[in-house]
């Protein structure tokens, strides 16, 4: 059985609509990425997950347990660092870990268990300060700490490392590698990069709809398929024309008269564009066939 059972889920705050039919399961031991644009419905799908948030329709299940109808069961089996993760800034570190775990019914042998999950998550020297006089990337790791105190099955990350410096960045990844290593993880990010380090699957979420759900690698194998070609006119082009010509499925503007076009194929369309643009009366300033990169195949699907 699976850990996270997603089914038809539906989000509409007042008339707007976050989340549009999305049904997802998830395994024990999966390192999900759950990647999209500012406004996809990363955010909300994970409030929903720990029934922080009702959905409109759609059933979350946790080993069996409804999200809704067994919130204790589900507090039990979760850890969740929310996006903007509100920490108590006159609390010390470690009284407020303590405090955190205390709110778990059964908890057991707090002070061992505050140490525990503070040298887990590197906060032995920070242990002593006031949580809002520590760096954005000890913050981050109270966060961690915060999420992972009770010991949960499951941690659900809203966007973990935004926000921090590239060394911080390096120390929270290494953490949450080596936290993947036992635990069902479903973390946001709207950086590509880091599904590639740390997921064993991606699921790129836009406009409320799951558009791909693979392992990082397969996605971009997948797309080995498509050839995406940068060009740069002297004038400017409209984009219907564009998608007009043969064996181009889609045209991106990505600055003033430089375009990515994207074929469905291997063939090499460069003499196709050439004779386009002799045809329409343009000028060709530049054209390259483009690798496809992880961050082209987001791109493409989010827009
Ligand atoms: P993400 O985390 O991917 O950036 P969110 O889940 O935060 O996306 O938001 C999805 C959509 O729902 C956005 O359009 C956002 O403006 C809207 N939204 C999120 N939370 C609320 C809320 N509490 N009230 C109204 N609209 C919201
Ligand atoms: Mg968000």
């Amino acid at each position: 059985m699976s850990t996270v059972e997603i089914n038809g889920i539906t989000k509409y705050y007042g008339q707007q609509k976050a989340l549009d039919n999305v049904s997802l399961s998830i395994k024990k031991g999966e390192v999900v990425g759950l990647l999209g644009p500012n406004g996809a419905g990363k955010s909300t799908l994970m409030k929903i997950i720990t029934s922080f948030v009702p959905p409109s329709s759609g059933t979350v299940k946790i080993d069996g347990f409804d999200v809704q109808e067994n919130s204790l069961e589900i507090r039990r089996r979760i850890g969740y660092l929310p996006e903007h993760n509100p920490l108590y800034q006159d609390m010390y570190v470690k009284e407020y870990l303590g405090f955190v775990l205390k709110t778990y019914p059964n908890h057991s042998k707090v002070s061992a268990t505050v140490d525990d999950i503070i040298k887990l998550t590197g906060l032995e020297p920070e242990k002593k300060k006031k949580i809002g006089a520590l760096s954005k990337g000890y913050r981050q790791r109270v966060g961690l700490a915060q999420a992972l105190i009770h010991d949960p099955e499951i941690l659900i990350l809203d966007e973990p490392t935004s926000g921090l410096d590239p060394n911080q960045l390096v120390e929270i990844r290494k953490i949450i590698t080596e936290l993947g290593k036992k635990k069902t993880i479903i973390l946001s990010t709207h950086i590509m990069q880091e599904v590639e380090a740390l997921c064993t699957r991606v699921i790129i979420i836009d406009n409320g709809k799951i558009v791909a759900d693979d392992t990082p690698n397969n996605l971009s194998k997948k797309d080995k398929k498509t050839t995406s070609y940068k060009v740069e006119f002297k004038e400017e082009v409209n984009k219907n024309l564009l998608e007009m010509l043969p064996g181009i499925d889609n045209a991106k503007n990505i600055g003033k008269n430089y375009w990515l076009l994207y074929s469905n194929g291997d063939i090499d369309l460069r003499e196709n564009i050439f004779k386009f643009a002799v045809k329409n009366k343009f000028n060709v300033l530049s054209l390259s066939i483009e690798e496809q990169k992880m961050e082209d195949i987001f791109q493409r699907l989010t827009h």
